[in-house]
């Protein structure tokens, strides 16, 4: 599927080759830029090796372009959330764990909630997902 991922904020497109570019800073404020697989419920991360994250360690991501923060404090405060645009441009929110290495992503429509990767129970729950979103 050809979809493509934009900034909530500025509507850029977020998604470049087959990586989505995401800006973090980890928990000693330092920055660096993450691609994530643009394949839901795949979650190979690549960054640069001098930017160092541990596993489990909590980062704060934003958008390259804008540099908004991509948070989604109404849902969860560990949550972060881009704009999923698929071919026939029906867009639906993407949320994914703050938690480097957590592998937790929902797929957020009108209509429904899909969730990916062993960690999603962590979060959501998804009978209550649609009021709060
Ligand atoms: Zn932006």
């Amino acid at each position: 599927m050809k979809a493509n991922y934009i900034c909530p904020h500025c509507r850029s497109f977020l998604n470049v080759g087959d990586k989505i570019i995401i800006a973090a800073k980890n928990h000693k404020k330092e920055k660096g830029l993450l691609l994530l697989s643009m394949e839901l419920g795949d979650y190979t991360v690549l960054k640069h090796p001098s930017f160092n994250i541990e596993e489990g360690e909590k980062i704060n991501m934003s958008c390259p372009s804008c540099n908004e923060n991509l948070k989604k404090h109404k849902i969860h405060e560990n949550l972060f959330g881009i704009i999923m645009q698929d071919e026939e441009d029906k867009e639906m929110q993407i949320l994914f764990s703050g938690t480097y290495g957590e592998k937790c992503t929902y797929r957020i429509t009108d209509k429904d909630v899909e969730s990916f990767g062993s960690d999603a129970g962590k979060y959501i729950d998804l009978d209550n997902l649609i009021s709060m979103s």
